[in-house]
């Protein structure tokens, strides 16, 4: 599944050629894409509309439009969004040739034929942004302001890569929270982007046991997993994301994470801190990879009952 740097990496694809286009016309070919709204209420709003920016929030793509709506596209497991220049390359100086219309084949990324593709909006200049999505789990919908600032602020917490992200809010999201690191991780009211992938990565940075309970962490432990977050998310957007299994960006190129991870997808291959092999486990039903030496695996504080001294420990 597309994660924050997966995401991100295409948004900035697509602002510079989008940003100024308009949609001349959409078509939804598949009506799970729009779901709950249908097709032909999706293409009324969103033909004829001007894109005035292309924005993201978490794992979301936010398109804005002259008319103050936004088109958000969620791409889910599979989805994947590709810009054709209008003279039917994937990427302007790109040599490549847009693809045979009979299917992916080639390796390029989704071809506009493609029996997965899902939506296609033909902009003002002849080109088209074509969403292909085999498992089709992937959603677009549209929006105004006032509606799309609160079906965010009901699924999503900070974004990690803003200034917004400090030491002092991570201690704020964990304190009382029970559960394991890779789970807070994971959840989206938390840090809004992170998934399996970056989870594990950040922890693994921030030698931290993806089991220990989110409140275990001590000042310096909120510290180290706000920077491993970060950093993950950055080496990560350095690289153009990870293509596991069907990722491409808006250009039809795979990214280059996948070759730097440093445990995840590691299971039984060295450290890279201390050589011991990494240990897979799962965690609330999502395969976590971690080293078990590197990791410290924190407990949970005594907590102080109600009315009672907490109890000094006998040494
Ligand atoms: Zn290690």
């Amino acid at each position: 599944m597309p994660e924050l740097p997966e995401v991100e990496t295409i948004r900035r694809q697509l602002e510079p050629d989008l940003v100024g286009r308009r949609f001349e016309s959409v078509e939804v070919l598949d009506p799970y894409f729009s779901q709950p709204s249908t097709a032909v209420l999706f293409e009324r709003a969103a033909e004829g509309s001007e894109v005035v920016d292309v924005g993201r929030r978490g794992k979301y793509l936010v398109f804005e439009f002259d008319d103050g709506n936004s088109m958000v596209i969620h791409l889910r497991m599979t989805g994947s969004l590709t810009l054709v220049e209008p003279d039917g390359s994937l990427n302007p100086g790109d040599p490549r040739i847009e693809p045979p219309a009979t299917g992916a084949g080639n390796g390029a990324g989704p071809a506009p034929g493609d029996r997965h593709l899902r939506a296609r909006f033909m902009l003002d200049d002849g080109g088209r942004l074509l969403f292909s999505d085999p498992r089709r789990f992937g959603r677009g919908f549209i929006a105004g302001p006032e509606a799309l600032d609160d079906y965010f602020d009901s699924r999503l917490g900070v974004e990690p890569l803003s200034p917004e992200f400090t030491v002092e809010a991570m201690a704020a999201m964990t304190e009382g929270r029970t559960g394991p690191l890779k789970s807070f991780l994971l959840d989206q009211k938390g840090v809004a982007g992170v998934g399996n992938i970056y989870a594990d990565e950040a922890l693994f940075r921030a030698r931290l046991h993806p089991l220990s309970p989110g409140e275990s962490m001590k000042a310096e432990h909120h510290r180290a997993l706000r920077d491993g977050v970060v950093e993950s998310l950055e080496r990560g957007l350095d690289l153009g994301g990870a293509s596991i299994d069907d990722y491409r960006d808006a250009r039809g190129d795979a990214g280059k994470m996948q070759h730097e991870f440093l445990v995840h997808r590691r299971e039984g291959e060295a450290c890279p801190g201390c050589g011991e092999p990494i240990v897979r486990i799962v965690v609330g039903g999502r395969s976590t990879y971690f080293c078990p030496a590197c990791q410290k695996r924190l407990r949970r504080r005594p907590r102080r009952r109600a009315g009672r001294p907490l109890r000094k420990r006998a040494r």
